[in-house]
Order: C-alpha cells, then structure tokens, then sequence
C-alpha cells in the first residue's frame, strides 16, 4: 500500500519553521518511514507544476509554515487546498499571522517608502521600487505583489488544524503528526496543544501570586531575575497567563518571560487584550495619571501583546490605508 503524501511550504517565514521541520534530528527517518514527501520546496527540488499535476485532494496533508504576504503565496495556498486532504498552519506566523503580521502597523507605501527610500542603508538615488511587471532586455518579468495587509492561514484559506509554536517545538511537531496519521484525530480546527495556559506546567507556577500590585514593569535585559521566582511576580511582563501551554515552559526555563508564540487557548478570544487587562487589574496605582506612568514602562505595547497574534487579533490592522491604484 503506497503511504501518506505529505507537503511543506512556506510562505511569509524567517524559516525558522523549516529549520524545527530539520530539528526532528533521527526523528525525520521515522517521518519518512510513515509518509512520502511530495512538495517541500526548501528543501528539496520540487516545483510548483509537481504540485499542480497531482490530482486534487491526493496530498494527505499539507504543513503551511509563515503568513500570507503576497500574491504568489495566497496562490500557492489556494493550489494546496485544492491538493490536500488536511490543510495545517504550522507555527505562530501561519496560525495568527506571526512576527510578519507587525507590519500591520504600517501601511504598504510606508514599508516600501522606509525600505526602498529612507532606510539608513538604503542607496537608491532614482528611488527605483520592484514592479508587478517589467521587461528586461526585451524579456517579461514578473513578481509577486505586495497585499495591503498580512494574514494568517485561516483568513485565506478553511485550515483543518494548527500547531503552535515559533517555531514549534519538536515533541509538539512528533505528536501533532501521530495525531494527524492516527485513526481518530481530533475534530477539525483544533489546535494540535493542551488547550491550558502555560502557567499550569510552568516550573515557577507555584510563586505566582494570586493579587500582584504593579508599580512598573521591567525589561529582561535591564534585570538579573531570579531564577526560582515566577517573573511576572518579578515586574516581568511574562504572557504564561494569556498562552497556551505544550513547550514545556521553555522561555521562563530560562529566565526570559513567556513572549506568547502559542497563541491564546479556546476561552480567549484576544490574547493581547486578555494579558493587558489582566495586567490592569494588577496595577498599584489608582489614578489616571499614575496608571499611564506605569504603562509608560511597556515600551512597545503592540509588540509585546501582539507579537505574533495581531493579524488575528480584534485590532488586526492599521485602519488607514491608502486607496491604490490597482486595488490589492
Ligand atoms: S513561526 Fe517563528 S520560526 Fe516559524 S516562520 Fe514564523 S517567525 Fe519563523
Ligand atoms: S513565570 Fe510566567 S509562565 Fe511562569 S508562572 Fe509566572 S507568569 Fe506564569
């Protein structure tokens, strides 16, 4: 009986993804022992015409690692949909659009304007930017345009499962893929990790106070943190309670607070908004002012609440975005 046919693509990703793919170490033999690698562009020689000559639906699932950016990658996971049994965002940038989705806060002419313009290294007399379309010594050339906005997976595309993690860990990748192959998966649109938050297996969880009383907040690299103590405790601003559990703690197990990356769990709608209020019912000081000084010590509130959720979060977006002529 021939096996499972398996694909991996990225879209907009560091390859960070690919590398947690590589991470399984000997774990990769037992992956291809259960399953044929059919598309895995990163790191093997495969085309995209391999992918439109397979009949729809023959792909039993395909991994989508990075958000979607582009036109070429919002066609290439529509072209995977169509292939694939099982559609699977794989990592924090697929599942709520990732560390790509800070764009967000910028609008398009703004990123290329910074990139192509007024970037500090940027030498580019003529101002020159990429175009859609072009000629090259008589030859037409084309290249993927630029959306507006960066997405998660499931705003493009339906998505059957998720796993979690920037990147995801490689006992989360071994388990979420017996879970896939198993002949009782779970229902469609879970995510592959224990839906707690990861207060509950942290090793520090038992110094977390039940009331904190915040007068400021610090940041890691400004403190020596004490290394048994639970961090938010510390002034830290730690997301354990606003993320779902199943890496094991890894960050505060090494004394850096919790960042996010697994998403919220299914009781939280916003994860950003869930950690800031709980914060806020923390805070020390009662007056408006004082409450505004001591959020004044959160230097970066978008990327520390949102670092990899704010395509999928309720503030999605920067609202004002250019009209454009070609209406992407
Ligand atoms: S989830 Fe993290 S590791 Fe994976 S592509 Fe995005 S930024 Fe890179
Ligand atoms: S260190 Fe972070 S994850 Fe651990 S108990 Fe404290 S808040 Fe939760």
């Amino acid at each position: 009986m021939s096996k499972p046919k398996l694909a991996i693509y990225w879209c907009a990703s560091c390859g960070g993804c690919e590398e947690a793919v590589v991470d399984l170490a000997e774990d990769v033999l037992a992956l291809l022992e259960a399953v044929d690698l059919a598309f895995w562009p990163c790191a093997t020689d495969f085309k995209r015409a391999d992918v439109e000559a397979l009949p729809d639906q023959s792909l039993f699932a395909t991994l989508v690692n990075g958000a979607i950016r582009t036109s070429e990658q919002e066609e290439m996971v529509h072209l995977l949909r169509r292939k694939s049994r099982l559609l699977v965002a794989y990592g924090a940038c697929a599942h709520l659009g990732g560390i790509p989705g800070l764009a967000n806060q910028f609008s398009r002419e703004e990123i290329l304007r910074y990139y192509y313009e007024e970037g500090l290294s940027t030498v580019n007399p003529d101002k020159v930017r990429p175009q859609p379309r072009c000629t090259h010594e008589g030859r037409p050339l084309t290249l993927p345009r630029l959306h507006h906005v960066v997405r998660a997976l499931d705003q493009v595309v339906p998505v059957d499962y998720y796993i979690p993690g920037c990147p995801p860990t490689p006992r989360i990748t071994q388990n979420a893929l017996k879970t896939l192959l198993s002949d009782t998966p779970p229902p469609r649109g879970t995510v592959l990790a224990p839906d707690i938050a990861l207060c509950d297996e942290c090793p520090r969880k038992a110094s977390k106070p039940l009331q904190l009383s915040f007068t400021g907040f610090q940041r890691p690299q400004h403190v020596a943190a004490d290394p048994n103590l639970c961090l938010l405790a510390q002034g830290l601003v730690c997301l354990g309670p606003a993320t779902r559990a199943g890496c094991g703690a890894l960050c505060p197990q090494g004394n850096m607070p919790c960042s996010g990356c697994f998403g919220p769990t299914s009781r939280v709608r916003d994860q950003g908004a869930k950690m800031l209020s709980s914060l806020c019912a923390n805070l020390a000081p009662k007056t408006e002012e004082e409450i505004e000084s001591v959020l004044d010590t959160i230097p970066d509130p978008i990327g520390t609440f949102y670092r990899y959720s704010l395509p999928h979060s309720l503030l999605r977006r920067k609202v004002n975005l250019p009209v454009t002529t070609n209406g992407d």
